[in-house]
């Protein structure tokens, strides 16, 4: 579940679960090496895409629900590969998705491609009107220089450095910095992993735009998400508002 500043859930990022029944839960740490090591990396990441798009697609259909926005995460190695933009052309045109509520998250891994290729896979889906996040932002391997120079809408925040903000001066000054550029460079800020109301108030402080983690709802299946928001009249999570009070 991700929320703006004003408390009110504006989206979700898809998680994957693999939920064989012989197996039980498999989360992405296992079967995502697994899939790379079998070669089915492309073919995950067109599952991906075809579940979440269907998912956007439905909430579409519902005017309550039509401004959602859904986050992807996709592999650099399949976002790199030549029929990327085309696949997921043809995915959002089969659904007839707006597809400026669709969010691509791309681990900093992609920064450690050639600029040139990169920035051209990204023009591509920048063409479909979809939004673009560099994930684990602040892990390695961004140069600024580098990131002025993409086509990115968004940086999020690595989950570790908001776990650690209330224990670690060299976190907040990392933190502050980021949403500093990220303001300086026009991109939106993203902060993960956000599980109290004091690294919120942190963050809201200092310009972060959207949070995401389990203080605005832990990960769910999408109509257990669909129905949460129901359940709150006014739309997205009131208790935020409420413990922002209480604090
Ligand atoms: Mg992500
Ligand atoms: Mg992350």
């Amino acid at each position: 579940v991700q929320g703006d500043a004003t408390g009110a859930a504006i989206g979700a990022e898809g998680l994957r679960r693999w939920n064989p029944p012989e197996l039980g839960m498999v989360f992405p740490g296992r079967f995502i090496p697994l899939a790379e090591q079998f070669g089915l990396n492309d073919e995950l990441t067109r599952y991906v895409l075809e579940a979440g798009i269907g998912t956007l697609a439905r909430w579409q259909g519902d005017p309550a629900t039509a401004q959602l926005r859904l986050s992807l995460n996709v592999s650099v190695q399949s976002f790199n590969t030549d029929d990327f933009a085309r696949t997921l052309a043809g995915i959002v045109d089969v659904h007839g998705v707006d597809a400026s509520k669709l969010t691509l998250e791309l681990s900093e891994h992609v920064m450690a491609q050639s600029h040139e290729h990169v920035a051209g896979r990204m023009a591509e889906v920048k063409k479909l009107g979809v939004r673009l996040s560099l994930d684990d932002f602040g892990t390695g391997y961004s140069s600024l220089a580098y990131l002025k120079t993409l086509p990115l809408d968004e940086v999020k925040i690595d989950g570790g450095f908001i776990a650690d903000l209330e224990h670690a001066e060299s976190n907040r000054a990392l933190v502050k910095t980021i949403l500093v550029m990220a303001r300086n460079l026009g991109l939106a800020a993203v902060a993960e992993h956000v599980e109290n109301i004091r690294q919120e108030a942190f963050l809201r402080a200092f310009g972060c735009d959207f949070f995401q983690g389990y203080l605005y709802g832990r990960a769910m299946p999408a109509d257990a998400f669909i129905a949460s928001l129901a359940e709150k009249p006014n739309g997205g999570p009131r208790h935020i508002q409420a413990l922002r009070q209480s604090a």
